[in-house]
């Protein structure tokens, strides 16, 4: 499998857990249970719905932003730009998006006023906005030396999030959906980048916890569910079957889960039936997008 169809299935599967998981956001493991008992209490089809009332196969603001910043980095040559990001988050914005982050909304007026697009830093900012949108940087930066990787995380993460545990989480996230791209194996990631970011930072433990149920925006509790959902369930499926079924911000989860095994298992493990119900403009601008910006 060569790195392209990788990034493609990375795309895609953000798209794939956006749209799975924004059916049961905001909900308890609990109610989901509840709600899909005749599915064996297990939620696992796209079908919309939720607080949204999404229509089945669209997705949120996590690959809305994702795809904003993706076209203004092709419109720049492949280069992470602080004036670009925000102006394409700004007009994302203005397109009247069905979700939106509070810190995203506040942050981006704040750069309406002042025209600068960095945010203040703040330890309040710790929300999982940036990192569900990073994939972009990862695609457009393959290949590059890992301080321009991680300097261009920062600049497209600092526009709405300008925080120590969300830049944390987003140049991880980068970092490994471009090991895996390379094809490394899960163990090889584990040693070379999920210990070491649990060393650095030991609020994104998640071994020796217990399962991470009802994550919210905070982007640690988004990490560890992710970070479980990866290590200890096998296959592209299961994995987002198993992190939106915890509930809470679950489009998010999925999304940020979706990219990772995407990445990990290629194309061949996407469900078909799961590409088939996804908005067909969604799935041809994702694909169009990886395959681009990989150049
Ligand atoms: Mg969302
Ligand atoms: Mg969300």
């Amino acid at each position: 499998m060569n790195p392209r169809s990788r990034a493609e299935a990375a795309y895609l599967g953000l798209a794939l857990g956006d749209a799975l998981g924004a059916t049961v956001e905001f909900m308890t493991p609990r109610e989901i249970a509840h709600q899909y008992a005749q599915q064996s209490g297990v939620h696992r089809e796209i079908i919309g719905g939720g607080w949204l009332k999404l229509r089945p196969g669209h997705v949120t603001d996590d690959t809305g932003m994702a795809l904003a910043l993706g076209e203004s980095i092709l419109a720049n040559d492949g280069r992470v730009e602080p004036l670009a990001c925000a102006q394409a988050f700004d007009a994302w914005m203005r397109s009247k998006p069905i979700d939106i982050g509070n810190t995203v909304r506040r942050n981006l007026l704040l750069f309406r006023r002042s025209g600068c697009a960095e945010a203040p830093p703040s330890e309040y900012d710790a929300g999982n906005g940036a990192a569900m949108r990073v994939l972009p940087v990862a695609l457009a930066t393959f290949g590059c030396p890992e301080a321009e990787v991680i300097a261009a995380c920062r600049v497209q993460a600092h526009v709405t999030h300008h925080n120590a545990m969300s830049d944390a989480a987003c140049e991880f996230l980068a970092l490994t959906v471009q090991d895996f791209l390379r094809g490394e194996s899960l163990q090889q990631v584990f040693r070379q980048r999920i210990q070491p970011l649990v060393d650095a930072h030991p609020a994104f433990a998640f071994r020796q916890r217990a399962r991470r149920e009802n994550p919210g925006g905070w982007v640690v509790e988004t990490m560890q569910a992710v970070l479980q959902a990866l290590v200890d369930v096998d296959g592209f499926e299961n994995c987002l079957v198993d992190v939106v079924n915890r509930g809470g911000d679950a489009d998010t989860t999925g999304a940020i889960a979706g990219m990772l095994a995407g990445a990990l298992h290629g194309l061949p493990a996407l469900p078909p039936r799961w590409l088939k119900a996804l908005d067909p403009a969604v799935r041809a601008a994702c694909a169009g997008q990886a395959r681009a910006l990989i150049g």
